[in-house]
């Protein structure tokens, strides 16, 4: 089936999922005075208009979960960002799947601006407020945006189906930050979700990443190691079975 059409679906009250043609997601929350745009794309859909559309003309800020391209390359359509790490400007040709038959979107890129992250930083979108923790890992300057209202974390991909950990003693001490500032945490929203299947991870997809992460540590965990730390490790969790396993691959680019 061509994948040609990004689709928007509301997961929460005022709370909108973005799928960028199955390539990423990104997410749309209101309050009663603003809204806040986590993630831009790839850059391949006008995230701005739709951004706008949903907000209903509202102000609004813009956060990135981390800077990889197929997050941040949507940023340059806005003036101003928030993110704790660079914009990568690697393009990643081979991340798109051949199935994708998008219809052709450019723009001019803008001189962004980049604001730095920091844990504890609140967004209050009026009556409404979003809490953002520092989760690396998976890169250097991840970040995770947590709503009370809805009980949703966005993690970007310091969690998913399959995480790509570039330090795993990072990935553990944010996660464990991210756990202790849940709390009434109900489910988690990644940065990539299947196409056509929206459902949100469950809550204890958090101990899973968490005992993986311990288990890549454990003196007799198997990691893998290059200049003394231990990083580039693919880590698999398998969410029906309550477990994870971790597999040690060649280091990938950390452009992806
Ligand atoms: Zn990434
Ligand atoms: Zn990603």
């Amino acid at each position: 089936m061509p994948i040609n059409t990004p689709v928007v679906i509301e997961i929460d009250r005022k709370t909108w999922l973005i799928q960028e043609y199955g390539l990423d997601c990104c997410y749309a929350l209101l309050g009663e005075d603003s809204g806040l745009l986590i993630d831009t794309g790839c850059g391949r859909m006008n995230i701005k208009r739709l951004a706008e559309r949903l907000f209903e003309g509202r102000p609004y800020d813009v956060v990135l979960t981390h800077g990889h391209s197929h997050h941040a390359g949507g940023a340059k359509q806005f003036e101003v960002v928030h993110c704790a790490e660079s914009l990568s400007e690697v393009c990643e040709e081979d991340y798109i799947s051949p199935d994708f038959k998008a219809p052709n979107f450019s723009f001019v890129a803008k001189n962004t601006e980049v604001i730095p992250l920091f844990t504890g930083d609140v967004f209050d979108l009026g009556n409404r407020e979003v809490l953002c923790i520092r989760t690396p890992g998976h890169s250097e300057g991840g970040c995770s945006f947590f709503d009370p209202q809805s009980g949703i974390a966005f993690v970007g991909d310091a969690i998913g189906k399959e995480m790509k950990v570039s330090c795993v003693a990072d990935a553990l001490t944010g996660l464990m930050l991210l756990k202790r500032m849940t709390p009434g945490m109900n489910r988690i929203y990644p940065g990539h979700v299947d196409y056509m299947d929206y459902r949100a991870l469950p809550a204890a997809v958090l101990e899973d990443a968490i005992g993986a992460c311990r288990a890549a540590l454990a003196p007799d965990g198997r990691h893998y190691h290059k200049d003394g730390k231990v990083q580039f490790c693919s880590v698999t969790l398998e969410y029906e079975r309550g477990w994870a396993e971790l597999e040690p691959h060649s280091p990938y680019p950390l452009g992806l």
